[in-house]
């Protein structure tokens, strides 16, 4: 059983939305699925600049 972020009672586990507030039941997957690929992200930004800073420092 999950629980609304927003009143914090409890809603059934196909409900969209809240019986009591009317508040919209976010997934927790997709906020885990939306970080994961903000962290892949960002671990692919700094493997290029640290690839870019070795090539750099080997051609110099
Ligand atoms: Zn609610």
């Amino acid at each position: 059983m999950k629980t609304c972020l927003n009143c914090n009672s409890a809603v059934r586990d196909n409900d969209k939305y809240c019986r009591n507030c009317g508040c919209k039941i976010q997934s927790n997957s997709k906020y885990i699925l939306i970080n994961v690929l903000i962290i892949f992200s960002i671990i692919e930004l700094i493997g290029l600049l640290a690839l870019f800073l070795a090539s750099y420092m080997i051609t110099k």
